[in-house]
């Protein structure tokens, strides 16, 4: 099935609707004609904008932008080919590896994949093909509460200990300063932020003592969950924002289901 900009189906928006029809529309996609998308998303402003097209798990994106290593971010070398997004997911995460950095001189968020430039199916993840997706490293600390950098994500215990090394411990303060300038990002419409339940649990209890995040944990809260079935998320964040305001047309929130 393919869409033609000369001769759009009239019913071209209730296809799109479909399940399995964005991976049909992936390949030329990626070709670089973007021809098959319906005329009104090949017009501007459409064909001048980012579009994240599908789903979560089905999906591809056209015009992503390209997340930059910074004094406060750094990108995985593994994940060096796979760090396009929508700009509002790569603006929240350059906003919010800042924020910490302000707060704890020296934070460096390391960041894992995001997308392929053009999205699509990328190994290793279920998904992260429409530029909606990224995976966030967790900020790590020493015995004394020192920073420590890690270029690989680290597992943790429920308890807060490293489950590779002696000695590094999940640092709840800075992982709090990174939830909390996310929960109050408006711009970037964050949807969830899926960790482990033990990680989750330990994060919500910490969040509630602490005046400095108290007032965020409900928040926090709903966004933090455990995906059902798969990796457990227990050595980084995985955050999705929801599909921008003007292309619900062509994007879907959610994965779709079985894929
Ligand atoms: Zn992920």
């Amino acid at each position: 099935m393919s869409f033609r900009a000369t001769k759009p189906p009239r019913a071209v928006l209730s296809v799109l609707a479909l399940g399995g029809v964005f991976a049909a529309l992936a390949p030329a996609a990626k070709a670089g004609t973007g021809r098959e998308l319906p005329s009104r998303f090949m017009a501007a402003p459409f064909s001048l904008m980012s579009l994240t097209i599908g789903y979560p798990n089905d999906g591809f994106q056209l015009r992503a932008k390209k997340l930059k290593n910074s004094d406060s971010l750094k990108v995985k070398d593994a994940s060096k080919d796979n760090i396009y997004a929508h700009p509002a997911l790569v603006l929240m995460l350059e906003r919010s590896a800042k924020e910490v950095a302000r707060f704890e001189k020296g934070s460096l968020m390391v960041v894992g994949d995001l997308s392929r430039r053009d999205g699509g199916p990328l190994s290793g993840h279920v998904s992260h093909q429409s530029g909606r997706d990224a995976d966030v490293g967790f900020y790590l600390r020493d015995a004394a509460g020192h920073p420590v950098v890690r270029e690989h994500f680290t597992p943790f215990e429920p308890n807060g200990h490293s489950r590779w090394e002696s000695g590094v411990y999940f640092d709840d303060y800075r992982n709090w300063l990174l939830l909390r300038s996310w929960v109050t990002d408006t711009r970037a419409g964050l949807v969830h932020i899926f960790v482990s339940s033990g990680l989750r649990w330990r994060l919500i209890e910490y969040g509630r003592k602490d005046p400095r995040f108290a007032r965020y944990v409900d928040d926090v809260a709903v966004l933090l969950k455990q995906p059902a079935g798969r990796s457990v998320h227990d050595d980084h964040f995985h955050v999705r924002i929801a599909c921008p305001d003007n292309q619900e047309d062509l994007c879907q929130n959610e994965s779709r289901l079985g894929g």
